[in-house]
């Protein structure tokens, strides 16, 4: 069947077997079977939109639960009106596919990217591949510049990073923070997912703030979410995420950078674990100073 671009397939088999076969004719009470199997194969682009079918509306959603949606939806959209054209930088955690989620099926005015800073986990780039399938639309990706990358590894070794704070800012400059630069050029305002409970330094962080450094308003339409409440929303809707996440990572960023957390430690306590607390940011949200102590975050039920 032909949808467009798309197409849906249904394979229908049968196989007839006889109970009491190999018994002689005469004695046994023979039985015919039929078995019938029935499989359905469709492009990538008609796997969205059944998957969309299977979709749980918004309406459906635990009362508490919607508040929140509403609430994030209602505050991009003024966020919208107030800065025209805005982008979200999709990080590819537990936070990034509720928030694509609410953007693509309520605003998808704001445009969506994502980095590629070339040393991502497998399960990551398995992710990108699912949620194009399921919205059936590409990611905007951006890549580090060649150049700076070759220069930056010649000088420093494929993993200097771990030589120090300065390498490691460094690595990261080049691989995240220069092509997020290049990314926000032109937009009014640039939507983060960063929840309170993630960090002492983002249970700092207001609602709208002015970015000073990179001189556009940053929003944060997810700050009060729970992590729980991230997890229902993805469970009820049936949102795709990182299979890593099942294996203890609560953060999840660059191979080399991220591991694994005993159930209840710091969300963030997995990125960079070598360095002090105090320095576990990527440089797209900067300490803030005064941060305290590290919150710790309700294990993923
Ligand atoms: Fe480099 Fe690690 Fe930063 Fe990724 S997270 S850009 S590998 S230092």
């Amino acid at each position: 069947m032909l949808l467009g671009q798309s197409w849906v397939g249904i394979r229908i088999g049968y196989k007839v077997t006889e109970a009491g076969a190999g018994r002689s004719v005469a004695s046994a009470s023979m039985k015919t079977h039929v078995h019938i199997s029935v499989s359905l194969f469709c492009s990538p682009t008609s796997r969205s939109t059944i998957v969309g079918l299977m979709n749980v509306p918004t309406s459906d959603l635990p009362k508490a639960l919607r508040e929140r949606v509403n609430a994030s939806i209602d505050q991009l959209r003024n966020a919208v009106g107030e800065y025209k054209n805005l982008c979200y930088a999709n990080s590819l955690g537990s936070e990034s596919v509720v928030l694509t989620d609410l953007i693509w099926e309520s605003l998808p005015e704001i445009e969506i990217f994502t980095i590629d800073t070339g040393r991502l986990y497998p399960e990551t780039y398995d992710l990108i591949e699912r949620i194009e399938q399921r919205y059936g639309r590409a990611l905007k990706m951006y890549y580090p510049d060649a150049a700076d990358l070759e220069d930056w590894v010649g000088k420093h070794g494929i993993n200097g990073f771990r030589d120090g704070l300065d390498q490691r800012h460094g690595c990261c400059g080049i691989r995240k923070v220069a092509p997020f630069r290049r990314a926000i050029q032109g937009f009014g305002a640039w939507v983060t997912g960063i929840r309170r409970g993630q960090s002492a330094s983002r249970a700092l962080a207001a609602p709208v703030e002015w970015d000073g450094e990179y001189g556009i308003h940053k929003i944060s339409p997810l700050l009060d979410w729970s992590e729980k409440e991230i997890w229902d929303y993805i469970r009820k809707k049936r949102l795709p995420y990182n299979s890593l996440h099942d294996s203890g990572f609560p953060s999840i960023g660059c191979a080399p950078c991220t591991r694994a957390v005993p159930p209840g430690d710091d969300a963030r306590s997995g990125r960079w674990w070598w360095e002090r607390t105090d320095s576990r940011e990527c440089g797209l949200h900067p300490r803030r100073k005064g941060s305290p102590l590290p919150v710790t975050v309700t294990p993923k039920a």
